[in-house]
């Protein structure tokens, strides 16, 4: 995929984290920042891979509609049915929601959307990111 681009999209989230013994067993939120790369191997008639706005529209409007200033935690979580009393827009996911898994559900949602994704980051922190790519390029 020689041709790349990249779109940064920002977000709040909280969530914490199951059978670990770190901060993050708390609940808690991040200033995550996300980073869409998407590639191809030849550009459309515009000479563009994908228009950066096309990217908004619907990547970042997905992420502001069902992740931004939620809470994002795992269905197995003990207080989901208390918390949920409190706040019935929790978002649920199917395992912990590190950074890994949540890069790797939004590749999803990405390709989905029909997108030529090739690899989401989500920086939790300024220092530290993980990542969900395609493994052939
Ligand atoms: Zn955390």
């Amino acid at each position: 995929m020689p041709y790349r681009v990249t779109k940064t999209i920002d977000f709040s989230y909280g969530h914490r984290l199951l059978n670990y013994n770190g901060p993050c067993r708390h609940l808690h939120g991040h200033n995550g920042r996300l980073e869409i790369i998407l590639g191809s191997t030849k550009l459309d008639p515009r000479g563009m891979v994908v228009d950066f706005a096309d990217i908004k529209m619907k990547i970042k409007r997905w992420v502001d509609d069902h992740w931004d200033h939620r809470m994002i935690l795992n269905k197995k979580d003990p207080w989901l049915p208390e918390l949920k009393k409190l706040d019935s827009t929790i978002v649920t996911v199917d395992d912990n929601p590190t950074a890994e898994h949540l890069s790797r559900l939004l590749f999803e949602v990405v390709r989905k959307l029909g997108f030529p994704v090739v690899e989401v980051r989500l920086w939790e922190t300024p220092a530290s990111w993980a990542s969900y790519r395609l493994t052939s390029t």
